[in-house]
């Protein structure tokens, strides 16, 4: 049986002026629906998130901010930048909100714009470790402007070596310290992160981009009441539409939002800071609450059931929606783990783990997120399933007749498993 394909906001309008696009939304839809979407950064948006943010808001310009604009005729749009500011400000019990950044890299080039000049030396986690590239990457504008230190993980543990966090931050005297990753499974300590950027007077910069959905649904603590500046993304765990925010102690609104415009970015997405007021609204009920719950327990499941079935979980485990493992000890590198799962249907990154002596196009490990399936309604039965589908198609070996045929099984598999509860089941 197929079930019904996805028809967005006129979309028949679209079917009849450009069916070459409507048919490649129509495939991605395919695609999202067919497998298992284990990416950590990914999730399924609302039916109610997607139709604001494919409405005629996005024809409007609106330079500056609500009651200030640069343009005439706002005063429509500025009612959805209100509310999704206020309703950030109640969801995060943040002073100040600004909901323009268009991603979470261009909230994060505010945050520099806003705290530091260039030249000015930023305290963050390592790439290879685990931080962003707008953590001081050479080939990222964070690297070039900035100079960068990287702290890392302590070798035994695979946690943040807060030891070493402090004698960097006490021998460089950091304009800021970053708190924040994009492959790091575990809470973050943010108390300690504050005590040492009091004792050598920096900013602490929080960049949620990937846990703030589950600091909304208070699985996680916040970081809002230790740090000077939160940036995030609305698209990961918190499901709203792709793009960025920033929240801050009042004394730098002002900064702030000068930093997104007019130093970092012109008019505003109108659509999609629309479709964020939506995800800001959804991430306020009860459901959401369990939604957030569910994903860190299905997170641990799966990292449980990969564990069972002969992986090593990086930290040993995670208190997140992520996790990141490593397949030295079974022989297999991440990218061809990887491509064994993208011939399973499953989708999942290759990601480099501490410490990794392979080249990161190689990578050690895989990194896999419960986002995406827990919004599908999968539950701990389900996370044991997908652990024992991801295993065997991680060790079989494609481009065998044995290989093949179990990654066919495994297709079939997650084929069945998917259609059981698929994404967008309404639609
Ligand atoms: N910061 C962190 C920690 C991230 O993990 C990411 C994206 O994965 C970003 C920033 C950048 O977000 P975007 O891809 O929206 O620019």
């Amino acid at each position: 049986m197929t079930e019904p394909r996805f028809h967005g906001p006129d979309f028949a309008a679209l079917e009849a002026s450009d069916p070459e696009i409507a048919g490649i939304v129509l495939d991605e839809l395919d695609r999202q629906r067919g497998g298992l979407q284990l990416i950590a950064s990914e999730n399924l948006t609302s039916p109610a998130g997607l139709a604001a943010q494919g409405s005629v808001l996005t024809n409007k310009y609106a330079e500056g901010y609500p009651g200030a604009r640069y343009y005439g005729g706002c005063e429509v749009v500025d009612r959805a930048e209100t509310i999704a500011i206020e309703r950030a400000k109640a969801l995060f019990g943040a002073d100040h909100v600004n909901v323009q950044p268009h991603s979470g890299a261009s909230a994060n080039l505010a945050v520099y714009a806003a705290f530091a000049q260039p030249g000015d030396s930023v305290l963050a986690m390592s790439l290879p470790h685990g931080g962003h590239l707008t953590h001081g990457a050479t080939v990222n504008f964070s690297g070039r402007w900035f100079t960068a230190v990287p702290y890392h993980v302590r070798k035994d543990t695979e946690l943040i070596d807060y030891d070493e966090v402090r004698e960097l931050a006490l021998v460089h005297r950091p304009r800021i310290i970053v708190a924040g990753a994009t492959a790091y499974s575990r809470e973050l300590d943010f108390a300690a992160f504050r005590a040492i950027a009091d004792e050598v007077g920096a900013i602490l910069w929080v960049d949620a981009a990937h846990f703030i959905g589950l600091v909304a649904g208070k699985a996680i603590p916040s970081p809002v009441p230790y740090a000077d500046v939160v940036s995030a993304t609305t698209h990961k765990v918190l499901r709203g539409p792709r793009g960025g925010m920033l929240m801050c102690r009042a004394e730098h609104a002002r900064a702030v939002d000068k930093a997104v415009f007019p130093f970092g970015q012109g008019g505003p997405m109108m659509h999609t800071i629309a479709a964020k007021a939506v995800a800001f609204g959804e991430a306020q009920t009860e459901s959401y609450a369990r939604y957030a719950a569910q994903v860190v327990a299905n997170a641990r499941t799966l990292s449980t059931s990969l564990v069972d079935a002969g992986m090593r979980a990086v930290s040993g485990g995670t208190d997140t929606h992520l996790i990141l493992f490593d397949l030295q000890h079974l022989r297999i590198d991440g990218r061809t783990a990887e491509a064994r799962c993208a011939a399973a249907g499953i989708t999942l990154n290759k990601n480099a783990i501490p410490f990794d002596p392979a080249p990161p196009a190689v990578a050690s490990g895989i990194r896999v997120g419960s986002a995406a399936v827990t919004t599908q309604g999968f539950d701990a039965e389900d996370m044991n399933a997908v652990g024992s589908l991801v295993a065997r198609a991680v060790r079989a070996e494609a481009g065998t007749a044995d290989g093949d045929r179990e990654l066919a099984a495994v297709k079939d598999e997650v084929t069945t498993l998917v259609a059981r509860k698929p994404a967008y089941p309404v639609i």
